[in-house]
């Protein structure tokens, strides 16, 4: 596999229109280090003038309904996401999971809106501490995925986040980091058969220029997704730098 690091901020519910100057910082770093692919995932609020304001790096959203249209107040479905200037989109955030109890289903079908209209995804799986210490975290994500995947692998990453990771400042050892991604690809190709090796597996959780390095040399770790240390391009960008 010789795809190119990708490497995402998830921006998450963070991010007036200034935060649009560290996007630009970030843009402009990313076109310095070609070999990485870089991403933001901006509030929508953002999405088009982040669109329009950088050119070198991804601009996508956080969540998508899986219909495309319809009686749905105050949801967003992946077309519209699309015609605001959003190539990817994330689904099955834990935070998303948590917050609006989505399901397998709901992420499978989200990602399956997303792919209709040619759109990046970036599915996210994880374990709770409670999962993780109980020795079933592998079993646990491998199970989340198989149920999470869309039917085809068209444009499909997959992030996996152990949620008690996630904002913590807490990363699991290497080696778990190793074999948990190491299951996911069995997971993968044994749904997409060969496809299923050029689906990249992001590592996501407390992310930061430190430690980013050590992260991204483990096997099967295909890039990252960062949460808090992306909102700043003095955050971000050692991050990149370290792909
Ligand atoms: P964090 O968030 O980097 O702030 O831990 C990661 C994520 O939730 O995607």
């Amino acid at each position: 596999m010789s795809q190119r690091y990708y490497i995402v901020g998830n921006w998450k519910m963070n991010g007036m229109r200034a935060a649009l100057s560290e996007a630009r910082a970030i843009d402009r770093a990313a076109q310095r280090l070609p070999k990485v692919e870089v991403a933001i995932a901006p509030p929508v609020t953002l999405i088009a003038a982040m669109r329009e304001s950088s050119t070198g790096i991804g601009v996508g959203a956080q969540n998508c309904h899986h219909a495309e249209k319809g009686a749905h107040t105050g949801d967003l479905s992946a077309p519209m996401l699309r015609e605001a200037g959003a190539d990817f989109v994330i689904v099955g955030h834990s935070e998303r999971r948590a917050d609006h109890h989505e399901t397998n289903e709901q992420v499978k079908a989200k990602a399956e809106a997303a792919q209709a209209v040619d759109m990046g995804v970036i599915l996210c799986v994880g374990e709770s501490e409670a999962e993780r210490d109980s020795g079933e975290a592998e079993e646990v994500v491998a199970r989340q995925l198989a149920a999470s995947l869309p039917e085809t692998a068209q444009r499909l990453s997959v992030a996996y986040e152990p949620i008690w990771a996630i904002g913590t400042g807490r990363v699991p050892q290497v080696s778990d980091v190793a074999a948990m991604h190491k299951r996911l690809r069995a997971v993968l190709t044994d749904k997409y058969a060969e496809e299923g090796a050029d689906v990249r597996i992001l590592y996501g959780g407390s992310v930061k220029g430190e430690n980013a390095e050590e992260l991204l040399a483990v096997a099967e770790v295909g890039g990252a997704l960062v949460g808090g240390a992306s909102l700043t391009a003095d955050g971000f960008v050692p991050i990149i730098a370290a792909a």
